[in-house]
This record gives C-alpha cells, structure tokens and sequence, in this order.
C-alpha cells in the first residue's frame, strides 16, 4: 500500500508539471504543501550526502535536504519550520569542509547553498571596479576559487586568503577565514563591508557596520548561528601578477618567532611580505618522512637533518607580490628582508610563481594526496590561538615532550598575527591575554585509517590538558565543543551578548546545530 502510495504521489507531481518530494515522517506534512517543496529531497541518495563532512568522524542524517534556487527560498523554508508547531533545525552546508559535523542538521533539513549560484540568471559574483574602493559582491555560496578568478578579470582580487580555495564564502566568514595576509589585513571577516543575511525567525536583512550592526558583527565568525549569508561585500585590492615565494628553515624555535614576528611587524613599510605563515616539522616525521617536497630535495633535507642534529625543524613560509616590471626590486626588497633574518645558513629555496597559482597552491597538494588515497580519509584536526607570551612554553610542551615520539600523519602550522587587526565586536574570539600577537597553531592530521582517529583524538585532548594545566590561553580556532559549558568558556565574557543575539535573530534554536552551541530555544 505504502509503494502504491508513493507511485500515485509521484505520478499526480509529474502532471502537476513538478517532481515533489516524499513527504518525511520527520518533518511536518504541511512542508510539502508549500511552493519550495519541489526543491525538498528525502531520498536516501540525497541524505546521505549531507551526513557526513571532510572530517569523516561524524555521521548524522537529515531528514531532507534542501536546493534553494534564491535566498527568498531559504528565507520561505526557515519561516516556515520557525512558525510550525514543531520547529526542525536547519543547516546551510558551502562544501561541507568541516571536521566535527558543524554542517549537519540530524532529524532536520540541510540546505545545499551550492544550488543558489545554479542556473542563474543574474550571476552570483559581481565585481564593482569602478570606483575609488572596489568590492566585490559575492553570493555565500561562492567557492572563493571562483571569486579570484572573477575579479582577477578586473586586475583586483580580495586581501585575505585561507590556505584553500574550495571553501565557501559564508563558510569561512562563519569562522574568520584566516592565512598568511592576515597580520596585514586581518581575517576575512574583517574585510567584508556589507552582508545579507537571512535570520533564524526568516527575515532577510541586509547589514553593515552602520545598518543592523548587531547582526553584522555577530554574522561574522559567528558559526552559523545567527543566520545563513547569502552575499557578503568584500573588499578589492589591485592584483599583482606574480608572487616571490621563500621557504627558510630554523632549528631553533625562539629564532624563529623572532623572526616571524620581525616580518608581521612590517606591515606598511615599503620593504615587506606580503604573505608570512610558517609550518613545524617533528623530529620522527623529519626522519621518516617523505625525502623530498616540492620546496626541497632530498639531498636539503639531509643537509639540514646532520646540521640541526634532527631536533624539530621550523620553516617560515614567506611571500612577496610584484608584477612583471618590478622584478629588479623585488630581488632587493627581498635580500634587504632575508638579510635581517637568522635562519639556517643557506637554507633559503624560492620560488617563483603567478598570483593565481600561489593562492591555489593546495589545489595541488590535494590532487596528489588525492591520487595517493589520503585525502578522503578521517581528519580529526585541533587548531589554536596561542597567546604570543605562551608560544615557546606551548612549544616545548608540546613539539618537544608531548609529541616528541610522535609521527602522526598531516601538517602543523605556526604562524603569527597582529590582534588589533581583529575587530572585537565580531563573533569570532581571540585570546583575551594582553599579548598584542597570538600564533594560530593548526595541527592538521590526517587518520590513514578509522583506528588512528582514537590516538590522534587522545593526542589533540592531551594538547589541550596540557594548555589548561599550564594556563596558556588556547583558544580554539574553528572551535569544537560538546557542551555547552565548554562554550560559555570559549566565548567567555561575551557568552552573555551571545545569548541575547540569539535569543533576538535565531530564538528556536533552528540554525547550524551541528556547531552544538544551543540545542534548545533560547
Ligand atoms: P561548511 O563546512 O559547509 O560549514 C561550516 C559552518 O558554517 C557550518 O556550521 C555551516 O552550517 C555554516 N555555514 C555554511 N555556509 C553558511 C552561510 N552561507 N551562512 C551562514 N553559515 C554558514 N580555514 C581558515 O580560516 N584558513 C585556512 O587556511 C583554512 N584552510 C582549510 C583547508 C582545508 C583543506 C579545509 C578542509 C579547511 C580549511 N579551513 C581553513 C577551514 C574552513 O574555513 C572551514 O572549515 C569552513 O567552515 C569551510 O567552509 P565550507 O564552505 O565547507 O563550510
């Protein structure tokens, strides 16, 4: 009867001229009454795909996912379930490259942003040239890959730029969005001058920082809680064609902070980097390793492991832009720079490649991981804000004791920022200790196989232990909580305005309750 059912339903939708979905036992029947309907899917397929992120150690199914073709659609779904009798949660998903299930709505509806920029007739990404202050308006469904193209066609691209380019822009605007251009700019989220945003109670809002402040500053870094963006403002700097790109290793730690926080000083001299990360390679992985990478051969490595006696080995990453007919400059600029520096005698490799392939420099890395099999593996990740003051004490429990054996797969990076870059205002949280720098510290582990994901998950929460032990102020970066006392301490003294901006633009509690920040209505 049941099959029958489900035929005849099928059947009157194809004459209706639209394929509507099976209603789900989970959701209210009324849902599939409404004009979006046809844009609902509760086949398995389709659920199944939305149970899972990048992180692959959590699995929770919704009871549908949703294709909006405009934000009006989104605004229709959440309005709908906000004024049901009983509410279901609601998760936009970008890409779904999350680790801890942040993108998933168990027993709700997961709404596949990526089908807004779909067949449109208006295109989601438009670049204003013009003027004295370009920016671009990019839809938050927008791969940011896609934003730097677009506005490369105009000479202009973005300031700040995460690692990897196949990220969404509300994504990372939920989070900050941070990489090596943030000491001079900022996160991402700084950068952006005006959002839609469609609220938990439905409503579609443009904000600013002078319109609807409130819900700008908590849209930003604010992990999908307060609303799904649907087109962020961001502002354009001219593009340079081409990027000199150094990698320096240290074996010695406080050498390198020091050097590292000599670069994220310059920041508005004429001689400086444009870029500054720097990445941490363990004593047994250094040994174990691959022999080569594409900054060095073998041939370096081994130079550098008999010269360090194979201690920890620490490399800033470094980037200066210059178009073509300032080649000549770019060569003193940077030898006036290195020459400030102490890094291990002759153990500078450059590079040089165009804008475009240094931003999309992940891209590949992950074909061959890709290619290898490791790239669609667990990712059980721990990224931190390290207060400046802490760097060398965290390092030495960490790097040199607690790690010292250790030979997990992934990389861990180091590198620092200038606090008064981020804007306080904003969701986003940064360490409250007085230090005007704080390192984000990213250990990026991949899980070969399902077994690993125990040992890497006890190794990331010794991490933690240990910083609280010690007291060194480690405030998680794409943070992950599973209470929400943990999260009233993550947000500190600004837990209670968090609350209050929910109670106001999200009360039921419907939004990304996959972060596991409410879960009941406010
Ligand atoms: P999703 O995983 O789909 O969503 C993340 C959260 O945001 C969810 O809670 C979701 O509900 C919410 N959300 C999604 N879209 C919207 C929207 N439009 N409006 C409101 N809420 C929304 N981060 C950095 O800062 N710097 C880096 O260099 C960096 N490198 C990375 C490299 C890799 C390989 C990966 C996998 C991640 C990296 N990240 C980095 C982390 C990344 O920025 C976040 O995981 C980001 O959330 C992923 O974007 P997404 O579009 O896949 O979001």
């Amino acid at each position: 009867r049941f099959v029958a059912i489900a035929l005849l339903t099928g059947f009157l939708s194809v004459v209706a001229g639209q394929l509507r979905p099976m209603p789900s036992a989970g959701l209210p029947g009324d849902l599939f009454g409404l004009g979006i309907a046809s844009r609902i899917r509760t086949d398995h397929n389709s659920t199944a795909k939305a149970s899972t992120d990048f992180g692959q150690m959590v699995n929770a199914a919704p009871e549908a996912v949703f294709h909006p073709a405009t934000p009006a659609d989104i605004a229709e779904l959440i309005r709908f379930s906000a004024s049901s009798a009983a509410p279901f949660p609601v998760a936009p998903r970008g890409e779904g490259h999350s680790w801890r299930g942040q993108a998933l709505a168990p027993g709700g509806v997961v709404v596949d942003m990526s089908s807004l920029g779909r067949g449109h007739r208006a295109p989601r990404i438009n670049v204003s040239a013009a003027g004295a202050e370009p920016f671009v308006d990019a839809g938050g469904e927008q791969l940011w890959i896609d934003v730097l193209r677009a506005t490369l066609q105009h000479g202009l691209a973005p300031r700040v730029w995460t690692d990897y380019l196949r990220l969404t822009v509300g994504g990372t605007l939920s989070n900050a969005g941070i990489g090596g251009q943030a000491f001079r700019h900022g996160p991402q989220i700084a950068n952006v001058q005006e959002l839609d945003v469609v609220t938990g109670t439905g409503e579609m809002v443009t904000c600013s920082r002078d319109m609807n402040s409130d819900l700008f500053f908590a849209a930003l870094g604010g992990l999908g809680q307060f609303g799904v963006i649907t087109r962020a403002r961001i502002r354009l700097e001219p593009a340079p064609k081409r990027v000199r790109w150094v990698r320096l290793a240290y074996s010695d730690v406080a050498t390198f902070t020091k050097d590292q926080e000599f670069l994220i000083s310059k920041r508005t001299d004429q001689i400086k980097f444009d870029y500054v990360e720097g990445q941490v390679q363990l004593n047994r992985s250094f040994i174990e390793g691959p022999k080569s990478t594409p900054f060095f051969s073998g041939t370096d490595l081994a130079r550098l492991a008999s010269k360090t006696g194979s201690a920890a080995i620490y490399y800033i990453e470094a980037a200066m832009y210059y178009t073509e007919d300032t080649a000549i400059l770019v060569d003193k600029k940077m030898k006036a720079l290195l020459d400030h520096l102490s890094f291990e005698k002759g153990f500078v490799f450059t590079k040089d490649v165009t804008f475009l392939q240094f931003l999309d420099r992940v891209r590949e890395e992950e074909s061959v991981l890709r290619s290898a099999g490791v790239w669609e593996v667990p990712h059980p990740w721990l990224n931190l804000f390290v207060p400046r003051s802490r760097i060398l004490d965290f390092d030495n429990g960490v790097f040199k004791a607690l790690l010292k054996d250790a030979n997990p797969a992934g990389i861990i990076l180091m590198y620092p920022m200038n606090k008064d870059m981020w804007d306080d205002r904003m969701t986003a949280m940064t360490p409250t200790t007085n230090d005007d720098v704080f390192y984000a510290v990213s250990m990026l582990w991949s899980a070969l196989s399902m077994d690993d994901v125990p040992q890497l998950e006890r190794g990331n929460k010794a991490v933690l232990d240990f910083c609280y032990q010690q007291g060194i102020e480690c405030k998680q970066y794409l943070p992950h909580y599973t209470s929400q006392d943990g999260w009233q301490q993550h947000f500190g003294t600004k837990w209670s305005k968090i609350a209050e901006l929910k109670a106001r633009y999200d009360p039921q509690a419907l939004l990304s309750p996959g972060q596991r920040i409410f879960s009941k209505p406010v």
